[in-house]
């Protein structure tokens, strides 16, 4: 037997105490990531200070809700007869209108009643301003205001 084929002694395999406390494998780039913590947390909200706002409402007051009335109130003047002292709604002055007298529903059925009676007093209800009625105008741009009605 040579030499060569002399069996060498085996070595002897790591034991099991040994293996286990092998080094430890190297931690996970991502393990320690997640192991590291914020080194410091921000700061806390903090709402922003607004004593303004406080100090208005404590001195604000209310009050009742005050309706004006923006509608301006047109004078309604009952025309009459005679020259009425009225505002005029296209130049806004004041004035005594000017009257003029048409023959209206009193004047023609005065006259109808004459023409049955005396033909020739036919036309006088025309003649008589008692008997029509009256038209205003405004003293200053002859605007008609309105008219007066006998019936
Ligand atoms: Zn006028």
């Amino acid at each position: 037997m040579s030499d060569t084929q002399r069996v060498l002694p085996p070595t002897a395999p790591p034991s099991y105490t040994e293996s286990q406390f092998s080094p430890a494998p190297s931690v996970p780039t991502h393990q320690l990531a997640q192991a590291q913590t914020p080194s410091e947390a921000p700061p806390p909200y903090t709402p922003p200070t607004n004593p303004p706002y406080a100090e208005a409402s404590s001195g604000y007051q209310r009050f009742e809700p005050v309706v004006v009335n923006q509608v301006e109130v047109l004078s309604i003047v009952r025309l009459g007869p005679d020259p009425c002292q009225v505002k005029c709604p296209s130049c806004q002055q004041q004035g005594l209108t000017n009257i003029s007298y048409r023959a209206g529903v009193l004047t023609f059925l005065t006259a109808v009643l004459c023409f049955l009676f005396c033909i020739v007093c036919t036309f006088l209800p025309f003649c008589v301003s008692d008997l029509q009625d009256v038209a205003h105008y405004c003293p200053y741009c002859g605007y008609h205001i309105g008219t007066y009605t006998r019936m």
